[in-house]
């Protein structure tokens, strides 16, 4: 048994063969856009992928930017600066063209799944998982499985306000969690002060951390991401929250963030683990294809 899975992003899509034993063979990545002058090039740019390796797949796993009917398999909203993408027929069109089951989640589920399969939740039937890149995503994983929400959209914590009359977020509010804790204000932020631009590698860089301006910036930079954990700890009570985004590879992080949570919580919270997410970039492609071969197991049935 062999998948294929994506993971969609706004700027690069990741795709890769997987095996029954969920190990990836290869995997690449290429533009977003690389079939730009089409209708629809994310599923162009899927389609001629699928048909490229037509024969060596079973089932087709996608995880994807965007919030997700997950019943159907189709792009329900979120996914702005990806033309003409929402509302994508993904299950539809694909199960049709390819006769392969087809499975589509948003991509922050497919990492939380991949996760509690194969990664830092594995064997937890609880938890929380947040990621930081461009935003914040979230989600809530109860009970074995992901709390979707009535409309799909659950777990978009990087929209809860976490500053009345604050920053304007990208999505037309003000004072969202995403707005102070994304990775790209922090890097942005950072640059500017700086003078160059630098990326979240480059910061943490050993000869970078003694620099004043920089210590400043990572302390701030935690307290805000801080003080979103602590919101949802005392919302869930949750033995685990799984921390995401590559720049949460960096260990000094984590352990700052985990004090400044644990300064803020009452006795009955503490207990909390707060952990880096272990998949890394395969994360997304893993719950994807997770998800992929459980619909196999119901196909023709
Ligand atoms: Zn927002």
């Amino acid at each position: 048994m062999k998948i294929i899975a994506f993971d969609v992003g706004g700027t690069a899509i990741k795709f890769g063969l997987v095996d029954e034993n969920f190990n990836v063979l290869f995997s690449e990545e290429f533009p977003t856009n690389t079939y730009k002058d089409t209708d629809n090039m994310v599923l162009r740019a899927m389609e001629a992928k699928l048909k490229e390796y037509e024969g060596q797949y079973d089932a087709i796993g996608i995880s994807t930017a965007g919030q997700v009917d997950f019943a159907n398999g189709v792009i329900h909203d979120g996914v702005g600066n990806i033309p003409n993408y929402n509302h994508s027929d993904l299950r539809g069109v694909f199960e049709k063209e390819f006769n392969v089951p087809v499975a589509v989640d948003n991509d922050v589920n497919c990492a939380a799944i991949g996760e509690a399969q194969f990664g830092a939740a594995k064997g937890e039937s609880d938890f929380l998982c947040l990621t930081y890149g461009t935003g914040v995503g979230g989600c809530i994983y109860i009970n074995g499985d992901v709390y979707r929400g009535s409309k799909y959209a659950g777990g978009e914590f990087g929209h809860m306000a976490t500053h009345k009359d604050g920053r304007p977020c990208t999505c037309g509010r003000i004072g969202c969690y995403e707005a102070y804790a994304a990775c790209r204000v922090f890097t942005t932020s950072v640059s500017e002060r700086m003078g160059k631009p630098m990326n979240g590698r480059e910061i943490f860089m050993e000869e970078n951390l003694q620099n004043p301006i920089i210590k400043e910036e990572i302390d701030k930079w935690e307290d805000e991401i801080a003080l979103g954990l602590r919101n949802l700890c005392y919302i869930f009570n949750p033995s685990l929250i799984v921390l995401g985004g590559g720049i949460m590879a960096e260990d000094m992080l984590i352990k700052d963030i985990r004090e400044k949570v644990d300064a803020q919580l009452e006795p009955n919270y503490k207990h909390v683990r707060i952990e880096k997410a272990q998949l890394r970039n395969k994360a997304g492609m893993l719950g994807a294809a997770y998800l992929a071969s459980e619909r196999l197991k119901n196909w023709n049935k």
